[in-house]
């Protein structure tokens, strides 16, 4: 089999890349996706995001390492598997980060990477349905809508960040991040708008593109230098597929790492360990890890949680029919409502915290509610400083790699992490959500506010990932960067990595519409070079 293109991954990236590569007719392309198609009815349900993480028919079910910056605990690491990749699993919640994480991008020496640069691929990605703004996009494939689910709890938040000094901001997304309000969505009409269903779904008849799923790349053919193609694993079989121009790893921030490493490009002293052939040296593969530590503080409340609506089966019933006459109601919800992008101290000139603001709580958001009426005020750190590493543990691409996410590993996320988590006290001790709220469950009243080290302790003993690992495959100029700024891994030829991996510094917010930005971009670069 012979392609003028391979993309490796069918997921927010890759459905990007490989919808505009085979989009002119001008070439042929094949993505290679290791999971099945999306048909699995709960993908496409936005509530269903507590079926599909951690369920294998769609999620690798990775977990991390003992990590010392937990207290020691291992966590899940859920990641998409099926098409559509990560973004089938997760939460909807659609963040652009500020304009100020691309700038830096481009002060690191990647040219074409500040925020003036990537956002016609922000604005080309998206259809808007919210109010008009000349940096939103009309008529892209992404579906981004506006809340649609009210539940009193957030509003009522909201109003009190803004009673306790934060501003108020009605589109996070137009420039200025800062503020509190309600998250956009990446939802149409009710149902899930992943990267699959706007780039895919549209275009399925088209001749340029074969897509394989349930097809494990298991490594990439080499000839001296450069990229000719892939084995892969299809359905049980081992075959070869040919690139006549280049191969694209999108496989994510762990995949494009490990298929990097088992095919000999790495770290040679990692290399070695499991007997793999060195081809080409480059020592950052796998490192720069970086992702979002969420702690996730609780308050029972007296209405508004669907906790207890969740276990009452007449109140079930009513959701169902809701979501079924009208595709609204609770069934229609993203995994957050309400956010605020807030300095943790105002000395600084942006934001540094984020808030995820849930109608619901639970001791681990993939093992089912409380049983009492209660909402969660998630708060992280937008711009860690601590980053971990992928490691392989064989050479073998079915073996998962280690993760080591080197969690709350600098004092300024510590810091930062413990203001956070005080400023959620602050909002909720202010009415109106205050006169809401009928005790504190997490931290809980044993922890003083102003016990720092309590609270940094109770923050590692109980945070979890809220799923945005980066820049494994990290671009850039210095000695760990592994690809340039037009993506291909430097030092190589016929091979590009695009996804999340390829972040220099993580972007301040959720992760989904920056990796099918990149997947946008990158994709208009290839064409540019295919002379
Ligand atoms: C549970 C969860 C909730 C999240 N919530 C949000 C949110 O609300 N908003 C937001 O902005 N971001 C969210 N994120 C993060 C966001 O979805 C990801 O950052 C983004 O999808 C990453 O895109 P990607 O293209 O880098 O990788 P992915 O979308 O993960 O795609 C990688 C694809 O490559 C495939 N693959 C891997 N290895 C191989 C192989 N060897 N052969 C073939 N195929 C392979 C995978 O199966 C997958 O389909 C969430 C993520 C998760 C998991």
């Amino acid at each position: 089999m012979k392609f003028d293109y391979i993309v490796v991954g069918a997921g927010s990236a890759g459905c990007a890349v490989a919808s505009r590569l085979s989009e002119n007719g001008r070439f042929t392309v094949a993505l290679i996706e290791a999971g099945g198609r999306d048909t699995y009815p709960w993908i496409h349900i936005p509530i269903g995001y507590f079926r599909t993480m951690g369920n294998p028919k769609t999620d690798w079910c990775y977990q991390t390492e003992a990590d010392l910056g937990l207290n020691g605990r291992a966590i899940k690491w859920p990641r998409g598997k099926v098409l559509g990749g990560s973004s089938s699993i997760n939460g909807l919640l659609y963040v652009r980060g500020q304009q100020e994480d691309f700038n830096h991008w481009a002060q690191l020496g990647n040219r074409g990477w500040g925020w003036q640069d990537v956002l016609p691929y922000f604005r080309k990605s998206e259809h808007w349905q919210g109010e008009g703004h000349e940096d939103r996009g009309q008529g892209g494939p992404l579906n981004v809508a506006e809340n649609q689910v009210e539940r009193d709890v957030i509003s009522v938040w909201i109003e009190a960040a803004v009673a306790a000094g934060y501003p108020r901001n009605s589109d996070y997304n137009a420039g200025d991040q800062e503020g509190v309000g309600h998250f956009q969505m990446t939802i149409k009409n009710g149902r899930r708008c992943s990267a699959a269903v706007a780039y895919l779904n549209p275009v399925r008849g088209r001749k340029t593109l074969a897509i394989f799923t349930k097809c494990m790349t298991l490594g990439l053919i080499m000839d001296g230098k450069t990229v000719t193609g892939i084995k892969a694993r299809h359905k049980g079989r081992l075959i070869e597929i040919k690139a006549n121009r280049e191969v694209v790893l999108s496989a994510g921030a762990i995949g494009s790492p490990q298929i990097l490493m088992t095919s000999g490009i790495g770290d040679p002293a990692e290399l070695k360990q499991h007997g793999i052939a060195i081809i080409h040296q480059l020592d950052g593969v796998g490192k720069n890890l970086q992702d979002h530590l969420q702690a996730r503080p609780v308050y029972k409340c007296t209405s508004g949680s669907i906790n207890t609506d969740s276990r009452n089966p007449i109140k079930l019933v009513g959701m169902a029919l809701e979501y079924a006459l009208r595709r609204t109601g609770p069934m229609a919800m993203a995994a957050s409502l309400g956010t605020g992008f807030l300095k943790s101290d105002p000395a600084l000139d942006r934001p540094d915290i984020q808030f995820h603001i849930q109608p619901f709580s639970a001791d681990n958001p993939a093992d089912g509610p409380h049983r009492f009426s209660a909402f969660t005020a998630s708060v992280l750190q937008l711009r860690p400083e601590s980053t971990g590493h992928i490691k392989l543990t064989s050479a073998s691409m079915d073996d998962y790699p280690e993760i080591h996410p080197n969690y709350l590993s600098t004092k300024t996320d510590c810091d930062t992490l413990v203001r956070g988590i005080k400023i959620a006290r602050k909002i909720c001790n202010t009415d109106p959500v205050k006169a809401m709220i009928t005790a504190e469950f997490n931290p809980g009243p044993a922890i003083a506010d102003d016990d720092d080290a309590a609270i940094l302790d109770w923050a590692r003993s109980h945070s979890t990932t809220i799923y945005h690992p980066t820049g494994t495959c990290k671009m850039g100029q210095d000695n760990m960067a592994v690809v340039d700024e037009r993506l291909n891994v430097r030092g190589l030829r016929g091979i590009r990595v695009a996804d999340a991996s390829i972040m220099p510094m993580i972007t301040s917010g959720n992760t989904n519409a920056p990796a099918i930005m990149i997947g946008e971009k990158a994709a208009a670069m290839m064409l540019e070079d295919a002379v």
